[in-house]
């Protein structure tokens, strides 16, 4: 047993007790939001047991850290995770019961912390969930936004996005740490003085604003491993009187001044995904954490070093995409600075310390400061930058005499631009794409001036996910089932669940596992039918695209091939049909049109459609709102088909994708991202594969896009079908709702490229795709096989794997191994 206090009457009497001292209540007067609160507080207690012996373990080993720095965490719930990882969900779930509670219905309770947009912030959070299963010392450092990811509420089929107030209720699984608080200051000029002592160079800033980071803890639970490690994200609050300079005290605006920068800094989570918006606010987000948690790092070394010249040896910094890159300058500055290093040696430590991750190609997503707004805002900081760049030139310019060409293309500083990218390449030690194709890619196109220059830089680093919540979590009866059949060392080894592959070829297994989908899909249609009123028969096929709302991801195709699909069936109303439900989950970020514009349709499409009693149910349109991890859990479990129809090249390595694949959906999709490497491990025939390949793209691309008039005019049903975005059939004969849909396909006025993401041109590839997806599915045993084979070939993309990879290649941590903080 992990911890006697989970021995059910004391666990029970400890909820008892819970509810007693925070509610002045018994059980049966609780509210469900109380008994959430009081579980989680006694299973934060034995958390804390833990969280204690690993900070012991990790002190006495004086084991090398990773930090994990990102502006997004999209953890999703707590309790249930924390509850599968110390082996306890059944126990207390059993407990819980005894005391007629049920414990899915408290964790529903629990808001989603959704500190993330998309893709990049879960698999921030995955990473986490593995470091600490595979014994790593690691920090996750980040923001405590006030405002995570806004709800989404569907209203007359739009999007409307209503703040989400996560920490309204508090939030159980976290420690304000008041005592390790930093301070962070913005703006002010820096005046320059030589030490009288040492000659030394000194930089003081002055009239700068301040503000005061405090941090709070929430642990992180390894698998069965007593192992704690900590989410640390930051809440902002001002200065306080008494800690402003001799000069500022009594300085009334001021000290309100620096109320509202304190207040406003960790307000609200950006909402966009993959899509840069220079904005202020952003920029000092960016430095607020990064600063904060650096000092705090620093901080903790010297507690136990003394030579701060060997702090690469004991620490080393992720940096989440690009976000995080003021992390280089910040480091320099701290070293030099603060420690007193010249350049050179701080520059040494510095480098040995920072690497960076590549997300995504797409030129709009990557983050460009204007100098003037990054020097206003980090003054020595843009000093510091300033020298990174001009020390690289002189090497550009050794390696390359006379072609400046290459300098405007490397430069940090460019066209009043500072290009973080750039900083982030220059002066890590590693560079990383998610996925092969990607890092291909990089290293071919988008970087390979880089590449050329530091080769050695460059790795791939397949992302993945961790199968605790996306297979024990979110889908108990499959990993009850595979337990029963192999054991479960899956849930430390994904690499195990290939041992499920000889079950192919055992009758009463595929039943089995098709029973199993058969219940998930049941447990939808439920949530469905309780949040959109929709029934739905769960004999049809579940097809499902959830993923943020994005051009290059193409919600816009799949939407297409259903208004054609429901052309066909009322034209032939005879023609053989298996019935399908397409299923989507897509926010989209609160200025982006189109992909406003395109939700929309799929509500307008799914009005008209579900409620055509001509068709007899043979095709149903949902949309579920607010899609966040809490539901995605559900949705994974319950997919026939997995949607992944991104333009080729655009999806850097997509997640979603392997937690369908783990779940038994074979993928209908585009060799774009990690498909191409979900295809490789699972077989061709195995999957759905259609469209443009990634070179074709760049090729088209290159030679400044294709004429989309030729498909247009040449192929009647989807003429038809893109004639009905403008006749008023989904608008109540409105004929300009969907204007900047229609005239992104096809207007050269409106668009500089019309059709940009190659819908048309994929169009009747990928409704050929959906015909063999039909037929497959009408074979019973050809599907149940490919769905069990899709489950066995996942192994490699649990994030174990990944992290084991980022161990070895980048960050050189040892495995520290922690004894159980339970009292006796
Ligand atoms: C996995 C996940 C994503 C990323 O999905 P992609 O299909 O890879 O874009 C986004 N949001 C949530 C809630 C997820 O769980």
């Amino acid at each position: 047993m992990y911890s006697k206090r989970f021995e059910k009457e004391t666990f029970k009497a400890e909820v008892r007790d819970n509810v007693k001292t925070l509610y002045r209540k018994t059980i049966d007067e609780a509210t469900p939001q109380q008994i959430f609160q009081a579980v989680s507080y006694a299973v934060k207690e034995v958390i804390i047991d833990d969280w204690l012996a690993s900070q012991k373990a990790y002190d006495e080993a004086d084991a090398k850290t990773v930090y994990y720095m990102s502006m997004e965490f999209l953890m999703g719930r707590a309790l249930g995770n924390n509850l599968i990882n110390m082996t306890a969900y059944s126990e207390v779930k059993e407990a819980l019961k005894e005391m007629n509670i049920d414990l899915n219905a408290i964790e529903d309770e629990e808001p989603d912390p959704a500190l993330g947009n998309g893709g990049l912030g879960r698999l921030a959070a995955c990473f986490l969930d593995s470091l600490s299963t595979l014994n790593y010392p690691a920090y996750g450092c980040g923001i405590r936004y006030r405002y995570g990811m806004f709800k989404q509420k569907i209203e007359n089929g739009y999007q409307v996005e209503v703040p989400d107030n996560w920490l309204k209720e508090g939030n159980p699984f976290e420690l304000r740490r008041e005592e390790y608080a930093k301070e962070v200051r913005f703006g002010g000029n820096i005046r320059f003085e030589k030490d009288p002592e040492t000659g030394k160079d000194i930089f003081i800033q002055e009239n700068y604003e301040s503000v005061l980071a405090i941090p709070y803890d929430m642990p992180i639970v390894g698998y069965g491993n007593h192992v704690v490690n900590t989410l640390r994200v930051w809440d902002a609050k001002a200065i306080t009187d008494f800690q402003l300079d001799e000069f500022d005290r009594g300085n009334y605006h001021k000290a309100v001044e620096q109320e509202n920068l304190a207040k406003l800094i960790v307000d609200v989570l950006y909402p966009n995904d993959n899509h840069y918006s220079g904005k202020e606010l952003r920029l000092k987000q960016q430095y607020f954490f990064i600063s904060a948690s650096l000092q705090a790092m620093i901080a903790k070394y010297k507690k136990k070093h003394n030579d701060i010249r060997k702090l690469h040896e004991k620490v080393v910094i992720q940096m989440n995409d690009t976000h995080p890159t003021v992390a280089v300058p910040e480091l320099m500055r701290l070293l030099i600075d603060e420690e007193g290093l010249n350049w050179e040696e701080a520059w040494e430590v510095m480098s040995k310390t920072c690497a960076y991750t590549n997300h995504t190609i797409m030129a709009e997503a990557l983050e460009k400061w204007p100098i003037d707004l990054f020097s206003r805002l980090l003054p020595r900081i843009y000093q510091i930058v300033q020298e990174i760049d001009r020390r690289f030139l002189i090497q550009v310019r050794e390696k390359y005499p006379g072609n400046e060409e290459k300098v405007k293309k490397m430069a940090i500083l460019m066209d009043g631009q500072v290009r973080m990218a750039n900083m982030a390449i220059i002066s890590g030690f590693s560079v990383n794409g998610v996925a092969k194709l990607h890092t291909e890619i990089l290293k071919n196109q988008e970087l390979k001036d880089f590449y050329e220059m530091f080769p050695q830089k460059f790795n791939n680093k397949t992302n993945g996910i961790t199968q605790r919540r996306f297979l024990a979590h979110g889908n108990p009866l499959l990993a009850g089932w595979i337990t029963d059949r192999i054991g479960d060392g899956w849930l430390t080894d994904l690499s195990k669940i290939a041992n499920l592959k000889p079950l192919v070829n055992d009758e009463q297994a595929r039943r089995e596992f098709m029973q199993i989908k058969h219940k998930n899909k049941v447990r939808l249609a439920e949530y469905i039918k309780k949040h959109n009123g929709i029934e739905l028969d769960p004999r049809s096929i579940f097809d499902v695209q959830v993923k943020r709302l994005h051009e290059y991801k193409r919600q816009f195709l799949n939407i297409l091939h259903i208004m054609y699909l429901y052309n066909q069936i009322k034209e032939h109303p005879e023609m053989s049909f298996y019935p399908r439900t397409f299923i989507f989950g897509a926010k989209a970020a609160a200025g982006y049109q189109r992909a406003k514009e395109t939700i929309k349709l799929i509500n307008s499409v799914a009005d008209v459609v579900n409620n055509d009693r001509s068709i007899n149910g043979k095709l149903k349109v949902v949309f579920i709102e607010d899609y966040r991890v809490s539901n995605a859990e559900l949705l994974f479990a319950a997919a026939d088909v997995s949607e992944q129809i991104s333009t080729a090249s655009k999806e850097a390595s997509g997640t979603g994708n392997m937690k369908f694949m783990l779940n038994g959906a074979p993928t209908l999709g585009t060799m774009d991202g990690a498909n191409v490497e979900i295809v490789q491990e699972v077989g061709e025939e195995n999957a759905f594969i259609f469209g443009l390949s990634s070179q074709e793209v760049i090729n088209y691309e290159n030679q400044g896009g294709y004429n989309p008039l030729d498909i247009y005019f040449n192929d009647w049903e989807l003429k038809r079908v893109i004639d009905q975005l403008m006749d008023g059939t989904y608008a109540n004969g409105d004929h300009n709702m969907y204007k900047n849909l229609y005239n992104s396909l096809l207007n050269t006025q409106c668009t500089a490229r019309p059709d940009m993401y190659f819908i048309l041109k994929d169009f009747r590839p990928y409704a050929e795709a959906h015909k063999r997806v039909e037929e497959a599915y009408r074979d019973e045993q050809r599907w149940s096989k490919m769905a069990i084979l899709n489950t066995a070939c996942s192994g490699k993309f649990s994030s174990d794997r990944t992290i084991e990879e980022y161990v070895t290649d980048i960050w050189k941590l040892k495995k520290v191994y922690v004894p159980s903080g339970q009292p006796e």
